[in-house]
């Protein structure tokens, strides 16, 4: 990142940046990227704004997860071949200490290596502990998931149903909402893209709200709010319709919106890094469920790790249909 954008992030905002590489120490293994994960939260890092993290700095390497293959290891606990995640940015090959708690050995049992950055990675794990920690769910509630088609969106939806709730799914255009209606099997899903959507969910909620997963704040949590049942609860995962705005500190947030709810629910801000030492449980967990198919998923995939920025901006404004990742290289 070579500057801090104002509003979308342009391509002024990013340098792509060769150099050598340096020889491995002891300890070390050198990781070649097959994917990179696109992911909502980097366009919060840019800003010069400390939230649950310290933001990038100005000539930083582009925060982000990637899954590839080691290629050369130093270290006693990887060898050549194996498959991990490493959570050092935006690069084409990474150098890392085998300690780093941000390394992982992937278990392709649980699923593919593109699916340990979507369904069975960090989106997974955030719509399992965000529903079952933050969320509470009990059997016979109904649930409303906006950015229902997406990484986070698409499981919180399908793990409701598996747990007994009914599931309601707000998305953007009608192809969206056929997917997570016929495909993902939610009970309903509503285009909020059409208009009306408040009366619409009031049709689709007979019986009010009992959890909202919140993923994008803004006029989709304003026509939630009134809905929502007494004793509700809202996991507050993030407010995407307000990342590019010029000055998010004048945004109204989810939490202001919430707070003149009739029935105020019981909401906070997660994430999912609080459940760390659950991750390889939950992991295996929602690699049973895809494994038996209770669990779809899919993803959007654009090539070359150059293209990353124009596919992020695609990202923060609904062109991805699915886990935005980018192919940077062969398997
Ligand atoms: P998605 O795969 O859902 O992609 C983002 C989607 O957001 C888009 O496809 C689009 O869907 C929707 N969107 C974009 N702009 C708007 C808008 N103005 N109004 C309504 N919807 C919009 O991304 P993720 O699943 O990775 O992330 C979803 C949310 O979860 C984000 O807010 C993200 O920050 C948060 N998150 C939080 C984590 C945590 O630990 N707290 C961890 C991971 C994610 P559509 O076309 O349907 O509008």
């Amino acid at each position: 990142m070579v500057k801090r954008p104002q509003g979308e992030p342009d391509d002024s905002c990013f340098q792509f940046v060769e150099e050598m590489l340096p020889v491995l120490e002891e300890g070390q293994i050198m990781v070649k990227v097959i994917w990179l994960s696109l992911d909502p939260y980097m366009r919060g890092r840019m800003n010069d704004v400390k939230s649950y993290t310290a933001p990038m700095q100005i000539g930083d390497v582009m925060v982000g997860e990637t899954a590839g293959v080691v290629v050369e290891s130093r270290s006693q606990h990887y060898q050549k071949g194996d498959c991990v995640t490493v959570h050092k940015g935006w690069q084409r090959y990474i150098i890392v200490d085998d300690d780093e708690p941000r390394v992982m050995k992937v278990d392709l049992a649980n699923g593919t290596l593109s699916a340990h950055l979507g369904v069975v990675g960090m989106p997974g794990r955030t719509a399992y502990f965000g529903l079952t920690e933050v969320g509470k769910p009990k059997p016979g509630e109904t649930l409303v998931v906006a950015a229902a088609s997406g990484a986070v969106g698409s499981v919180v939806g399908q793990l409701a149903q598996v747990m007994g709730l009914k599931a309601i799914g707000i998305a953007g255009g009608a192809e969206k909402c056929r997917y997570v209606k016929e495909t993902l099997g939610f009970d309903d899903c509503l285009d909020y893209k059409e208009g009306d959507l408040a009366e619409k969910l009031r049709v689709a909620c007979p019986d009010g709200i009992d959890i909202y997963f919140e993923n994008v704040g803004g006029d989709v949590t304003r026509a939630v709010a009134p809905l929502l049942n007494p004793g509700a609860r809202v996991p507050i995962c993030g407010y995407i319709s307000n990342y590019n705005a010029t000055d998010i500190s004048q945004v109204q947030t989810p939490f202001d919106i919430l707070k003149t709810a009739k029935h105020v629910p019981e909401h906070r801000f997660f994430v999912v890094t609080e459940w760390q030492n659950q991750w390889q449980e939950a992991t295996e967990k929602l690699g049973q469920w895809v494994n038996s198919g209770k669990i779809k998923y899919r993803e959007s995939i654009g090539e070359g790790l150059e293209n990353a920025p124009e596919l992020f901006r695609g990202l923060l404004k609904g062109k991805n249909f699915g886990k935005q990742l980018v192919k940077v290289a062969d398997e």
